[in-house]
Order: C-alpha cells, then sequence, then structure tokens
C-alpha cells in the first residue's frame, strides 16, 4: 500500500528546487509549498512599509499586521500580502538582496514555520527552503538536499533575470554566494544538509533528469522504502 508522504527539500540559492518541485507536485497530485516565497512576502512587506529590518524589535511589532497567504492556481503560485498579489515584486533583486537578512530573525521564523507546519499537516506535500528537513519537518519520509556550484546556480538565476533586470551575470553570483554565506552561518536555523537526506548534484542534470530523479525516490519513499 503506497501513502502520500512528507517531503523536505533543501538546499542553497538556484539549485533548482522551486522549479523540480514544482513539476513534481504537479505530476504526483502533491501540494507545493515554496517557503522561501513566504520570506520573500514577509520581507517585501517590511521594506514596503519601511520598517527597519534590522531592528528585531521593530519586525517583531509588524509581523501580527502583515498578513501573508499562499494560493496554488493553474499559473503558478500566487502570494498575496494583506490581500494584495505581490508574486511578481517578490522576485525583484531589491527583495533578494535582503531577504536574508529577514529570515535570520527568530521572530519571521517562528511565525513562518507554525504556517508551514500547519500547511504540511495533511501529507501528500512538498516543502523547499533551507530548514525543511532539520526544522519544519524532521520527520519527514523524504529529505532531499538539492544542490549545485554557485557558478551554475548563478547562471540560472541570472537567466531568469536578465530580461527584467539591468544586471550582469557576475553581481547575480554574488549574491548568490552572499546569500549562501548568511543563510548557511545564521543562528537561528541555518541551510544545513542533514545526515539522513538525499543529496542531487544538479549541475550536469536537466531538469527531466532531476524531476524523475525524485519521482523515483518518493514513489519508493511512499511504498516505505528506505533511501540513500
Ligand atoms: O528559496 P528562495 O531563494 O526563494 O529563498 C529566499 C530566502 O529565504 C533564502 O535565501 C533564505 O534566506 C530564506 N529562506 C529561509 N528558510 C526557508 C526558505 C527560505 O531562511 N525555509
Amino acid at each position: 500500500m503506497s501513502r502520500r508522504i512528507s517531503v523536505a527539500i533543501d538546499g542553497p540559492a538556484g539549485a533548482g528546487k522551486s522549479s523540480i518541485s514544482k513539476v513534481v507536485a504537479k505530476k504526483l497530485g502533491y501540494l507545493y509549498i515554496d517557503t522561501g516565497a513566504m520570506y520573500r512576502g514577509i520581507t517585501w512587506a517590511l521594506l514596503e512599509t519601511g520598517v527597519s529590518i534590522d531592528d528585531a524589535e521593530a519586525v517583531s511589532q509588524a509581523l501580527p499586521h502583515i498578513q501573508l497567504e499562499l494560493q496554488a492556481t493553474e499559473s503558478g503560485l500566487v502570494v498575496l500580502v494583506n490581500g494584495r498579489d505581490v508574486s511578481q515584486e517578490i522576485r525583484t533583486q531589491y527583495v533578494t538582496s535582503h531577504v536574508s537578512q529577514v529570515a535570520a530573525q527568530k521572530a519571521v521564523r517562528t511565525k513562518l514555520v507554525e504556517m508551514q507546519r500547519d500547511m504540511a499537516s495533511a501529507g501528500g506535500v512538498i516543502l523547499d527552503g533551507r530548514d525543511i528537513g532539520s526544522v519544519v519537518l524532521p520527520n519527514a519520509e523524504l529529505k532531499i538536499y538539492l544542490t549545485a556550484s554557485v557558478e551554475t546556480r548563478g547562471h540560472r538565476r541570472w537567466l531568469e533575470l536578465k530580461d527584467s533586470e539591468n544586471i550582469s551575470l557576475e553581481e547575480v553570483c554574488r549574491t548568490v554566494a552572499e546569500r549562501d554565506m548568511m543563510d548557511m552561518n545564521r543562528k537561528e536555523s541555518p541551510l544545513v544538509c542533514v545526515d539522513d537526506a538525499v543529496v542531487i548534484e544538479t549541475d550536469h542534470l536537466s531538469i527531466e533528469e532531476t524531476v524523475q530523479t525524485l519521482i523515483d525516490l518518493i514513489r519508493k519513499a511512499e511504498l516505505g522504502g528506505c533511501h540513500g
């Protein structure tokens, strides 16, 4: 008997987590939760209202006034902040360059981890982020660590941005490396590769190959098979 499981996907920026998770979830009829979009939504709201993102007290006081909602639609994930669709704004370089500072704050993490556990409680979910296997869903039936070199990841992010923003490949690679440093070295829930994660390096894998690798692992885990 197969069952619908919880899948935790972690890894650094640009490793392909969201592109892959989206496709796999659709193919398997699982719910996909992009936790990075949630940190981006909060960051957008704080920047928009002029809250100093380094001021833990000010951020903590602002949080109850930020209502965050994720909606899975046919055309993709919609992120609403206090009812406003900010799905495009949260992907700009401006938000990207501030999000790791916001995500390092304990109050922000407490609020979002609670929401994420709530959304994942029914099973049949894929969550991607930085702390899913370590903090959000430590009992997930399958944990994946998706990674690639900084050059590969920076290049992927640059391809996504280059038509809408005037930004060089070097600058994108620098931002990716800076974000890795902050995400891996922060005090609260740093990005780690947990011992029971299956590591997938995507430098030389196409999206289709990575999707298939993941589907095979999920099918095996659904049957209660061990992984590794
Ligand atoms: O995945 P994405 O690049 O959209 O994530 C944006 C940022 O949100 C990350 O660089 C990280 O600082 C933060 N994040 C996090 N924990 C998660 C997901 C994202 O700290 N679970």
